[in-house]
């Protein structure tokens, strides 16, 4: 059997085992193409996408990633500066109102999973998230405590990642050497199987940043057939290196990105790539790939 045949996702077990998902933009950055593919040219207007997922057999309504606050005054300082870079413009609508949009109220909100603590992945929940835990990827904590202000320059802010400062309850999910808790699955060699029915799954995705995850999703379209997808978060800026994965990193200001490029390691965070990209040439159009910052989010035409 070939290595593609060894590595792909599994068949649906349980058929009530699924999460419907709902994307909202949130915010636009505007940066040029350079800096997310080497060389590219014209100017990138890049959202971050925001996922609401309702997981069918628990009625279970959690988020995937807050993106871009629609008050940019909630940021600490170090943050502020960033976006004299990105010039962001924030959200039109708060994630309070985009849950609402789904007639959920945000009391009924169990679970915002992080990709990965840069600011526009995240922010504080709001007040009314009364029954809401974040969740966030292993060493997280550890990597971001303690944030802005009691770190005057952090770029983390301490009402998320302090515990004497925050309102709500956190959750990092174990260190990935835990294999009881996470398992090959496909290509990659830790997931987090999140509902325990293979529904919803956490992919334990390095390079990007400390603690970064990436989530899987089985999916019904709305001919019957199911499918997956992937939200990749920032573990790639844009869908070409879902087909393009040796396409070269685009450069970015070292005083902001010391590593020179948008990922932390670049040689880990190309790994997790290949990974994706071997996933996606195994599943093919049952799987649909989407970046937090992606342009289009293919596929979801069928959904
Ligand atoms: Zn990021
Ligand atoms: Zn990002």
């Amino acid at each position: 059997m070939r290595a593609s045949e060894n590595r792909m996702l599994p068949p649906p077990g349980d058929k009530h085992a699924y999460v419907e998902l709902k994307p909202f933009e949130t915010g636009q950055m505007v940066t040029s193409c350079a800096t997310l593919v080497e060389n590219a040219l014209g100017t990138s207007m890049a959202t971050s996408w925001r996922f609401l997922l309702k997981h069918s057999k628990t009625n279970t309504n959690f988020w995937f990633d807050m993106g871009i606050s629609h008050d940019l005054s909630v940021y600490p300082p170090q943050i502020q500066n960033v976006h004299k870079h990105f010039k962001p413009k924030p959200s039109k609508t708060s994630i309070e109102q985009d849950t609402l949009s789904w007639n959920i109220p945000p009391s009924g909100i169990k679970h915002v999973i992080i990709s990965h603590a840069h600011w526009d992945h995240l922010h504080p929940l709001p007040p009314t998230f009364t029954n809401a835990s974040m969740i966030v990827g292993p060493g997280s904590t550890a990597h971001c405590a303690p944030g802005y202000p009691s770190k005057t320059d952090s770029k983390f802010d301490g009402r998320i990642w302090d515990s004497l400062l925050r309102s709500f309850t956190l959750r990092e999910l174990p260190p990935v050497t835990e294999t009881d808790a996470w398992k090959p699955l496909g290509p990659f060699p830790h997931t987090y199987d999140f509902f325990g029915d293979g529904s919803f799954y956490l992919i334990n995705a390095p390079g990007h940043m400390l603690g970064n995850l990436a989530g899987l999703a089985r999916v019904k379209t709305k001919a019957e057939k199911w499918k997956w997808v992937l939200l990749g978060g920032d573990c790639a800026h844009c869908s070409l290196y879902t087909y393009w994965p040796d396409a070269p990193f685009g450069k970015m200001p070292v005083e902001l990105f010391p590593s020179g490029s948008l990922h932390e390691c670049g040689e880990t965070a190309r790994e997790t790539i290949h990974r994706i990209a071997e996933c996606k040439r195994n599943e093919g159009s049952d799987l649909f790939v989407w970046y937090a910052h992606g342009d289009f989010l293919e596929g979801l035409w069928e959904l």
